[in-house]
């Protein structure tokens, strides 16, 4: 049975969150995206907005009644702020039925693991990671890996695709991991969701090269959908005396650009500068969906089906 792929949006900003008036419209929570897929749920990115997330999910286990365990992946494409704030605050966190399954990149030499529990340690936060009620799993992974899901089964399998054997099926969920190196000062992660002859890619935190960034273009190649970095102007990016060129984040046009050469369906921007008010979004919105049509500013609350 083909079950239905899903991709939700809880978080849209990108440095800090933004609550008020001016992000009403597309949201003031910093990174985070779900992907549903059966009764697997991959998060990737932990900013404010999996705050929500997380409570959205408690509540709907609780309602169900299950009594299977709450099993939930979370992706890391790198760990600054915006992309982990989030996570202390993240209820499956605390609940005993849960199940969370780490992945994330190594940090100048950590562990995804140590660089997340000193982030929860007194006296940056009351509670330790390790205290927390959810049984977790951490793994540092790199791009010889795929993460595996046989559904109907939520649990990952993380494969070296080196050296172990394994198979995909119709009913095989595959996350592929590929690393960018735009973003300083350790690069990200770029991750690629494949189910059912449907791709998905998210590209945040990714800064444009000339004629594009190739190995993103190649790494999301004929995707249904490409969620990529547009955190800023063209204006922001070159304007005298601080442009944000080298800041490891994009502008429309080199979203479309990788866009348009990958040849995907569908593109989403995101990571919105903190500083970018609704009106700008809408406006911007408007002029670069004459680039592509099917263009979308990401919000929160956004839902794709890719089918
Ligand atoms: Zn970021
Ligand atoms: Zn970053």
């Amino acid at each position: 049975m083909k079950e239905e792929f899903t991709v939700t949006f809880w978080g849209v900003r990108g440095s800090y969150p933004v609550p008020g008036k001016n992000t009403l419209h597309y949201g003031g929570s910093t990174t985070c995206i779900d992907v549903t897929i059966g009764k697997v749920t991959i998060i990737i990115d932990a900013g404010t907005g999996i705050i929500n997330l997380g409570n959205t999910l408690a509540a709907n286990y609780f309602k169900e009644g299950s009594k299977e365990a709450l099993n939930l992946t979370v992706l890391f494409t790198h760990l600054h702020h915006d992309h982990t704030q989030g996570l202390p605050f993240f209820t499956p966190l605390y609940l005993g039925q849960s199940k969370l399954y780490f992945f994330g990149p190594l940090e100048f030499g950590e562990e995804l693991r140590t660089v997340l529990e000193r982030s929860m340690t007194p006296p940056n936060f009351p509670v330790d990671l390790q205290s927390a009620s959810s049984i977790k799993r951490f793994e540092t992974i790199g791009e010889n890996h795929l993460i595996l899901y046989q559904l109907p089964d939520p649990k990952p399998n993380l494969i070296n695709k080196f050296h172990d054997t394994y198979k995909i099926t119709d009913s095989t969920v595959v996350v592929k991991v590929m690393k960018d190196f735009s973003h300083p000062a350790n690069g990200v992660f770029v991750y690629r969701v494949e189910y059912g002859g449907k791709a998905i890619v998210f590209a945040t935190d990714v800064e444009g090269y000339l004629f594009g960034n190739f190995k993103v273009i190649s790494f999301a190649e004929n995707a249904d959908l490409l969620i990529h970095d547009a955190q800023y102007t063209r204006e922001q990016y070159t304007a005298l005396p601080t442009p944000r060129q080298g800041f490891g984040h994009s502008i429309p046009d080199m979203a479309i650009e990788v866009a348009k050469k990958a040849g995907v369906k569908t593109l989403v921007m995101t990571h919105h500068d903190p500083a970018a008010t609704d009106t700008q979004l809408k406006r911007n919105q408007t002029k670069y969906k004459r680039r592509f049509s099917n263009l979308f500013f990401a919000r929160e609350g956004l839902s794709f089906h890719i089918s």
